[in-house]
């Protein structure tokens, strides 16, 4: 996008803004919220002392803690509007953690040398065993959505990304294409890792452990991820290269290979049922009548991600998420200040931080079936992840830019209080990889506002990086400035949204 272009957005959006800043909304508007209170509480949640907040874990009692007590302190509510589970909302979920684990694979009866670090296996049970003929499946399912090929008694090797065939529209996800091959009565399911992350988050996630919701709990005896190296060494005897699997996939008509390989696969795994939760507060406007708002960000990271013999075994998720939850709490404390000033909001507002969001956005996925107001009276949900990578003046992104009609007052807001917009849908990359897509996908107008996803080459930095690896902490270095601009955008944005006369969802068809 040029600068050229950039500037005349600006420049029309000011003239919107201008139309809507009246001088008592500006009286209204509370201090901004600073760098250091901030950093105060990433500070906290990305400390040591609360383990990298992985679900069911001690870590996980400090944060829920510290999140509903800093609320409360603020003057919030419990959000969860049930008496019987004040504060947090319980999320059922299925851990299973990888413990140890054996590799054969034999071509005829030569044994194929792989790396034994190219693969990481999961069972379903504290041990389970299978020995089984190896069958290369593309992406596992046709342009029907339906399983490719005959799979029962075997060791499924699938692709991870989602097939993109002429016709099939919502293509099945990784998760869901699993569960269909274990239904078709896969022994095993191994994915072949994506190319664009590096191994070593894959294993932080391998490693962290695999959850599910109970509801959801489907899946073969054994599932597992494989590096493409240790895939390359699997397609040999059947004389295919990576490149021909890869090409083979992309035909919707594909019935699957078998690959002349038996494997013997031997895992044991600590399951555990547990409940994590989702934890919730409210700000109470004064027409509960008029629907509500929610901002939500995930308090959940890899935990202790590491092994005894590693310096540093914490993934302390500073940016991912820490900052996300700062920004709730900040924006919460000024919102409330301004109440207990006389400025109350008429909608409700919630924050909620959810579970389980680094193991496929469970704890939102979980909300969104069992949320705490209905659905359809959640006029705006933000979500909030990821802050701390832009600087101070980053243009504002929306991702979910297109799908919803809020764009337009979104950037008349991000405008009145002198942000810029990035007016590409580029950011719309990262809409499914983000809680508020489990809220999207029931009809919320679900988006996330900010800036460090207005340049994706920043992003992509840390992406390739300290995330979800022990590095991501708070220094000295980390980037806030442009976090706190969001916290204060955040702000200035539910100021509107939770006011009857400045924002009228517009009618629903139905
Ligand atoms: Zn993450």
């Amino acid at each position: 996008m040029t600068t050229l272009f950039r500037a005349r957005a600006i420049s029309f959006l000011a003239l919107v803004a201008a139309s809507i800043a009246t001088p008592a909304a500006a009286q209204s508007r509370p201090a901004p919220i600073s760098e250091a209170e901030v950093r105060a509480h990433i500070a906290v949640l990305a400390s040591d002392d609360f383990e990298g907040r992985a679900p069911g874990t001690a870590g996980e009692t400090k944060t829920l803690d510290y999140l509903a007590k800093t609320w409360a302190s603020y003057g919030l509510t419990s959000g969860t509007n049930d008496a019987a589970t004040p504060w947090f909302q319980p999320v059922p979920l299925v851990e299973r953690k990888p413990f140890a684990q054996t590799v054969q694979a034999f071509a005829g009866s030569r044994r194929i040398a792989i790396d034994t670090d190219a693969i990481l296996l999961s069972g379903r049970n504290a041990t389970d065993s299978v020995n089984a003929d190896l069958v290369y499946v593309g992406y596992g399912v046709n342009a029907d959505g339906k399983v490719n090929a005959d799979v029962a008694g075997k060791i499924a090797v699938m692709l991870f990304a989602d097939p993109k065939f002429d016709g099939l529209e919502t293509p099945p996800g990784r998760r869901e294409r699993e569960k269909l091959l274990a239904e078709a009565g896969a022994r095993a399911v191994l994915i072949v890792a994506p190319k664009a992350a590096p191994w070593g988050q894959i294993r932080t996630q391998a490693t962290s452990g695999a959850m599910r919701l109970v509801k959801d709990d489907v899946g073969a005896p054994i599932a597992g991820l494989l590096r493409e190296d240790a895939l390359a060494a699997l397609l040999k005897p059947a004389r295919l290269s990576l490149e021909a699997a890869a090409k083979l996939a992309e035909n919707p008509g594909f019935a699957g290979r078998a690959l002349s390989v038996r494997m013997d696969l031997v895992t044991s795994t600590i399951v555990r049922s547990f409940a994590s939760h989702n934890v919730i507060a409210k700000l109470a406007g004064s027409k509960p009548d008029a629907g509500a708002i929610v901002l939500l960000g995930h308090w959940d990271h890899f935990g202790i991600c590491r092994g005894e013999e590693a310096e540093d075994r914490i993934c302390n998720g500073a940016v991912d998420n820490a900052s996300g939850m700062a920004v709730l709490l900040t924006v919460a404390q000024r919102l409330a200040r301004a109440k207990a000033a006389g400025v109350q909001l008429d909608r409700d507002v919630y924050f909620m931080g959810t579970t389980a969001e680094e193991r496929g956005l469970l704890g939102a996925y979980h909300y969104a079936d069992k949320p705490n107001v209905p659905l359809d009276q959640i006029l705006v949900a933000l979500n909030v992840d990821t802050v701390a990578i832009a600087k101070k003046g980053a243009p504002v992104a929306i991702i979910g830019r297109g799908e919803t009609d809020l764009d337009p007052q979104i950037e008349a807001v991000a405008t009145s209080i002198g942000r810029s917009i990035e007016p590409s849908k580029d950011a719309n990359a990262f809409i499914r990889r983000q809680d508020g897509w489990a809220l999207a996908a029931k009809g919320v107008k679900s988006l996330m506002v900010g800036g460090s996803f207005a340049d994706l080459a920043l992003l992509q930095a840390f992406l390739s990086t300290a995330y979800h690896q022990p590095d991501d902490e708070l220094t000295d270095a980390t980037e806030l400035g442009g976090a706190t601009e969001d916290a204060n955008l955040h702000v200035a944005l539910v100021q509107h949204f939770a006011d009857t006369a400045k924002y009228t969802p517009a009618p629903t068809g139905d």
